[in-house]
C-alpha cells in the first residue's frame, strides 16, 4: 500500500474479528465510531459520539485482516458503527483495501449521507445491509432524532446499484402494526436488488446508555417492549405471503 494512503486513519469504535451476525458468512467487523442519529434502541450507543473510540491507520487495520484472511475468504468483511459513512473517506480505502485482497465487502448503515457519499461507497461496497427505523416520517423522527427522507432515497439509490439486505426492528405498538409492515412492503417491493429482509426484535440491552440521550419526540426508551413471539411470526408471514425472503 502507498504510504500516505496507508497512513489516513480511522476513529474506530470496536474490532470483532469472528462475526456471524452481519452479513453472509464469517466476518472481520470493523464497528467505525461516530453517528448522526440517536435511537432509542440503539445497542452500540457508545459508538454515538464521533470524539470516543480510538484512532487506528489504514495499515494498522489491513495488518489485523491480513491474519484472518484464510477464514475471511469463506465471509468477508463488514464496515458497521456507529454511522460508517460518517469517516467515507477512510471506509472508501479500508473496503477497496480487502476487495483488491478478493474479500466479500458489507457496509451496515442507516444511509443517512449525502448522495456524493453514498456514490463514492456504491463501488467497494459487495452488499448493503440497511436499516429501515420506521416508514413514517414522525415517528422516524421520534425513534432516531432524524428524518428518514434522505434515509429512503439512499437506500433506493443503493438499491439499484448493490444486493440490499434490508433490517426492520419490531417493537410492540411502535413498529409493528398492520399498517407500518403494509408501508414497509410497498417500499421494499420497489427496491431493485434488494434480497431480503431481516426483522430483528427490540431488546432492552442497551436501555440504561439511552436513557442520557434526550430529544425523543414520541417515546422514551423505558416505554420500549419486545414483539410477542406471535406477532413476530404473524409479521414474518406477511412479508413471506408478499414474496420477500425474511430471516428473524
Ligand atoms: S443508526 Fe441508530 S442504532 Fe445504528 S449506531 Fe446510530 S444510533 Fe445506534
Amino acid at each position: 500500500m502507498d504510504s500516505a494512503r496507508g497512513k489516513i486513519e480511522g476513529q474506530i469504535n470496536s474490532l470483532q474479528s469472528f462475526g456471524t451476525l452481519d452479513g453472509p458468512g464469517i466476518r472481520y467487523v470493523v464497528f467505525m465510531q461516530g453517528c448522526p442519529l440517536k435511537c432509542v434502541f440503539c445497542h452500540n450507543a457508545g459508538a454515538i459520539d464521533l470524539k470516543g473510540g480510538k484512532k487506528v491507520t489504514l495499515d494498522k487495520l489491513m495488518e489485523k485482516i491480513d491474519k484472518c484472511i484464510p477464514y475471511l475468504k469463506q465471509g468477508g468483511i463488514t464496515v458497521s458503527g456507529g454511522e460508517p459513512t460518517l469517516q467515507w473517506r477512510f471506509v472508501k480505502e479500508f473496503l477497496s483495501a480487502c476487495g483488491q485482497r478478493g474479500l466479500h465487502t458489507a457496509l451496515d448503515t442507516c444511509l443517512f449521507t449525502k448522495k456524493d457519499v453514498l456514490v463514492n461507497l456504491i463501488p467497494e461496497v459487495d452488499l448493503f445491509l440497511v436499516s429501515v427505523k420506521h416508514m413514517d416520517a414522525e415517528k422516524h423522527f421520534g425513534l432516531t432524532g432524524r428524518d428518514n427522507k434522505l434515509i429512503l432515497e439512499n437506500i433506493r439509490y443503493a438499491a439499484s446499484k448493490k444486493p440490499v439486505w434490508l433490517r426492520y426492528v419490531l417493537i410492540e405498538g411502535i413498529t409493528d402494526s398492520e399498517e407500518d409492515l403494509l408501508d414497509l412492503i410497498g417500499f421494499a417491493k420497489k427496491l431493485e436488488k434488494l434480497e431480503l429482509i431481516e426483522l430483528l426484535s427490540f431488546s432492552s440491552m442497551g436501555v440504561e446508555k439511552q436513557r442520557e440521550f434526550k430529544g425523543f419526540k414520541i417515546t422514551k426508551t423505558k416505554d420500549l417492549k419486545a414483539p410477542s413471539l406471535k406477532k413476530v411470526l404473524w409479521a414474518k408471514k406477511l412479508l413471506e405471503e408478499n414474496g420477500f425472503k425474511v430471516v428473524v
